[in-house]
């Protein structure tokens, strides 16, 4: 993977690590948010349950006292047909009839034992209903099997004239302790549903009564979809027979709603109450507040993951200009250790960012000196020696121009050192300390100085030198009354090239210069000036000890220059002396030539000292 190139192990490492407990604990957030949702969800259920229990209680109270309410009317009916027949019933029906609302009571009937119907009165149509028997109903069936007092409440049926659902209550007629037919009241199933409704008008939630078996007897919403069925098996009022209310969830196969139901017995009645609270509609709201936390923690985690992602990629970044800085770094470092001067970089507070072994050693600061970096300048002087300390004292702020100094240490070397600003568009960042060891340079300099003022032959002064010298001692005023010059010139010396040759002729003037170096003080000073034309300037020496020196040269020469190993070479030489009387060099050299021509001129091998006449 390219984007892994050079980054060091521990950068990966603190990126893993950091990615892994940040996902850890997003993932333990996210599961202790999601217990929370299902915990929020229980309470509301169990909410939910409450409420369905409590509202089903009451409902079931209410239905109770309802049922007894008919009871009441069925058997009061029953009583007065027995006591005063048609008469005594009819004389009932209604004040019967004004105890329910309109249309819900629908027919008022009795049997005789056998079933046969004795008395019927179909209310709310003007039709009497036929003289049917009703041997053969269930509820007819029970009354004629118990032969006891006994209330009875029969499945739906479909009212032939209304066509609405009908539940038939009805009570057994005992004549003198025996069975003596029924007396029923038809009661319209939707009257018992529509108080339901008008409690709980909303689809979602729904109220049923049924039978202690499961068979609906009316439900306050799609009661035509229910009645004629029964209710799932698995309902908890069919499996706890002995218990007198409780609670199930359920999923209703008439209309597929989720719901919440709590059931309550009418005690003596055959009937159950339940009531079920549509669960979406309970726990909607928890459930939407659970989804709206849950986006929000969820636009929270992304936030959050790339925030993590720039995060990783800023330290990528830095991680990776990290890493360039620390390569340059080493280059500049390995750079210093072989870079031949000694070298101090300084930040702009003159603050040490990086020293190298040469500049401790060129300044005998020891090894350990770049152990200095992140010191100050001062602590740098510190280890220095007096002198050394004032090659680097600090420059002025504002310097930006490059400085440098030669200096010499007490040991004979010669280093430049250089001052050299960094900066960077107007904003100085610091400065380098250079430091070059000029010994060699220095050396050479004055070896091609001595070279161009020295001859090469007999290694005297040139004649340049020799003019230059004199010049300032003349201008200086050194030896002005009392020096003399001699101008010295080799006799006949073009027969000596004629007859040993050239060589031999250079080997001469060797020992001639030699002999005159020789017979000099250390004051005086002596310079070829060309040919065999030697010059000497004889130091606060008067005109007799002059001559006396002039003729002790003339005199070793002419006794003793010959050349070794060859045949004897005898030279003489001629000299013209002039004192230096205040006028300047070239006047001096002119009277001593003019003096030098005379003794050439008066036979060679002599001293002649130059006249005033001579200018
Ligand atoms: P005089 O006594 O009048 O001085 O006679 P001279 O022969 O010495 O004078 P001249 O000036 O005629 O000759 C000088 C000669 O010196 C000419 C030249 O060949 C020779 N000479 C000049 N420079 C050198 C040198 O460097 N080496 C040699 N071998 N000869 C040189
Ligand atoms: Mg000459
Ligand atoms: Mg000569």
């Amino acid at each position: 993977m390219k984007i892994m190139t050079g980054l060091p192990r521990h950068f990966w490492i603190g990126i893993l690590t950091g990615t892994v407990l940040l996902l850890a604990s997003m993932g333990l957030y996210w599961q202790s948010l999601e217990r929370k949702y299902l915990l929020q969800l229980d309470e509301a259920a169990s909410n939910a349950r409450l409420r369905a229990e409590e509202a089903a209680h009451a409902l079931s109270r209410q239905m109770y006292s309802q049922l007894k309410g008919i009871d009441f009317v069925v058997h009061h009916l029953g009583v007065r047909w027995l006591q005063e027949g048609e008469a005594g019933i009819r004389s009932q029906i209604e004040p019967a009839t004004s105890y329910f609302p309109a249309e819900a009571l629908q027919l008022v009937a009795v049997t005789d034992a056998a079933g046969q119907v004795l008395f019927s009165e179909v209310l709310g149509s003007r039709k009497q209903r036929a003289m049917v028997s009703l041997a053969d109903r269930d509820y007819f069936r029970e009354h004629q099997r118990l032969d006891t007092a006994h209330f009875s409440i029969s499945l739906p049926v479909v009212n032939l004239y209304t066509g609405d659902w009908t539940l038939q209550f009805s009570h057994s007629l005992l004549r003198d302790g025996k069975f003596d037919g029924i007396v029923l009241v038809s009661i319209s199933a939707g009257y018992l549903a529509d108080a339901f409704k008008a409690v709980y008008p909303d689809p979602d939630d729904v109220v049923l009564l049924t039978t202690p078996a499961g068979e609906y007897l009316t439900r306050s919403h799609r009661m035509a979809d229910a009645l004629g069925k029964s209710v799932q098996p698995d309902r908890s009022f069919l499996q706890q027979p002995d218990n007198s209310h409780g609670f199930y969830e359920a999923k209703a196969p008439v209309d597929g709603i989720e719901r919440f139901y709590s059931w309550y017995r009418l005690e003596e009645y055959p009937a159950v109450l339940v009531l079920g609270l549509g669960k979406g509609k309970v726990l909607g709201p928890v459930l939407r507040s659970i989804e709206q936390s849950r986006q929000q923690n969820l636009r929270a985690s992304m936030v959050l993951l790339v925030a993590l992602l720039v995060i990783f990629y800023l330290s990528l970044i830095r991680a990776r200009q990290g890493n360039a800085l620390m390569l340059e770094q080493e280059r500049l470092s390995t750079l210093l250790a072989y870079f031949p001067a000694g070298v101090l970089l300084e930040d702009e507070r003159g603050r040490v960012v990086s020293v190298n072994r040469n500049f401790g050693r060129m300044l005998g600061l020891g090894k350990e000196v770049e152990q200095l970096a992140g010191t100050s300048h001062m602590q740098v002087l510190q280890r220095m020696s007096p002198w050394q300390r004032d090659w680097f004292r600090p420059l002025s702020p504002g310097q930006t121009a490059r400085r440098n100094m030669e200096v010499s240490t007490g040991s004979g070397q010669a280093y430049e050192i250089s001052w050299v600003a960094i900066q960077r568009k107007q904003r100085a960042l610091g400065h380098v300390w250079l430091v070059q060891d000029i010994s060699e340079r220095k050396r050479k300099e004055s070896e091609l100085i001595s070279r161009a003022n020295t001859d090469p032959l007999t290694g005297l002064a040139n004649r340049r030198s020799f003019m230059e010298l004199l010049d300032v001692r003349i201008q200086s005023g050194q030896g002005v009354l009392s020096g003399a010059v001699l101008m010295l010139d080799i006799d006949h010396f073009k027969r000596v090239n004629d007859s040993w040759g050239h060589p031999v002729g250079d080997e001469v003037l060797k020992t001639v210069a030699r002999i005159i170096a020789s017979n000099l003080r250390d004051e005086d000073y002596v310079g070829r000036l060309g040919g065999e034309e030697f010059a000497v300037l004889l130091s606060t020496t008067q005109l007799d000890e002059s001559i006396k020196l002039a003729e002790r040269i003339r005199g070793k020469i002419a006794a003793s220059c010959t050349l070794s190993g060859a045949d004897s070479i005898q030279v003489t030489i001629s000299i013209g002396l002039c004192m230096l009387d205040g006028q300047d060099a070239h006047n001096v050299l002119v009277r001593a030539d003019r003096a030098l021509y005379q003794a050439k001129e008066r036979g060679r091998n002599r001293v002649c000292v130059a006249t005033a006449d001579m200018a």
